[in-house]
C-alpha cells in the first residue's frame, strides 16, 4: 500500500536529502514543500515587495494570484526542480538572500493557505514523501507515518554551510548559523502553523546517524 510520509522539522536538520532518497527507493513522489515558501519569496524579491528593512505585505497577498509554482522532474538531478510562472528557480531559491526573507514571506496566512491547498493535491492518493514544517500537523494530519527530524544547531548550521560553499556561494559560517538560528525563530513562533512536533510523529535526532541508518530506519517503519 502506498502512504503518506510527512518529515518535518528545523532547518537544515538533513530533511530534503533523507526525503529524496526515501521517495527514490520506495519509487514515491517527493515534494519539498520548503521550494514553494522560497518560491512566493523568490518572486516577491523579484517584484521589490520585500528587502532590506521593508515588506509590503498587502502588496504580495494581492499578487498571489499572479503566482503559479510547479515541478517537473530532472532526471540528470535525480529529483523535481520548481518552476515559477513556467521558470525554472531551482538555483535562485538557494541563496541565502532568500533563506533570509522566507521564515517572514512563511508567516502570511494567505501564502500558507495557497501552498497548502496545492500540497494536499498533489499527495491525495498516490505514495508520497514530503518534507517541510508544518506537513504532519497542518497538510496531511492523517498521514501514515510522521517523521519529526532533529540535530544539534551546531550540526545543522556546519552542514548548511557545506552545502552553500560547495555550491559555489562566498559566506561566512556565522552568516549561515544565524539565518538558521533566525528561521527556526520566527517558523517556531509564528501564529499560523508554528512549526511544532506532530503528537504521533517520530522523532530521530540524527546528529550523529549516516544518512544509510536513517534510510533504514525510516524505510523499516513505513513497511510496518
Ligand atoms: O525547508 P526549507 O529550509 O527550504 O524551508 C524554507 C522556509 O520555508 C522555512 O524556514 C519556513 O519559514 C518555510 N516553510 C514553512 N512551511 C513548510 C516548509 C517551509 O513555513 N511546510
Amino acid at each position: 500500500k502506498k502512504i503518506i510520509i510527512a518529515i518535518d522539522g528545523f532547518s537544515s536538520t538533513g530533511k530534503s536529502t533523507v526525503a529524496k532518497l526515501l521517495a527514490k527507493s520506495l519509487n514515491y513522489i517527493y515534494v519539498d514543500t520548503g521550494a514553494m515558501y522560497r518560491a512566493v519569496t523568490y518572486f516577491a524579491l523579484e517584484n521589490d515587495l520585500i528587502g532590506d528593512g521593508f515588506f509590503k505585505e498587502e502588496a504580495l497577498i494581492d499578487r498571489l494570484e499572479d503566482i503559479s509554482i510547479n515541478f517537473k522532474f530532472n532526471k540528470e538531478a535525480g529529483f523535481a526542480e520548481v518552476y515559477l510562472n513556467g521558470n525554472n528557480i531551482e538555483a535562485d531559491i538557494r541563496t541565502l538572500r532568500v533563506s533570509k526573507f522566507v521564515s517572514p514571506v512563511a508567516t502570511l496566512s494567505e501564502v500558507r493557505r495557497k501552498l497548502v491547498e496545492q500540497q494536499q493535491l498533489m499527495g491525495r492518493g498516490k505514495g508520497i514523501v514530503m518534507d517541510g514544517r508544518d506537513i504532519g500537523t497542518v497538510v496531511f494530519p492523517d498521514a501514515e507515518l510522521k517523521i519529526f527530524m532533529t540535530a544539534s544547531a551546531e550540526t545543522r548550521a556546519k552542514r548548511r554551510y557545506k552545502e552553500l560553499i560547495d555550491r559555489g556561494h562566498k559566506l561566512s559560517y556565522e552568516d549561515v548559523l544565524e539565518n538558521v538560528t533566525t528561521r527556526d525563530h520566527i517558523d517556531s513562533t509564528r501564529e499560523d502553523s508554528p512549526l511544532v512536533k506532530a503528537e504521533d510523529a517520530i522523532e530521530i535526532d540524527n546528529s550523529d546517524l549516516t544518512i544509510e541508518a536513517q534510510l533504514e530506519t525510516i524505510i523499516g517503519m513505513a513497511q510496518k
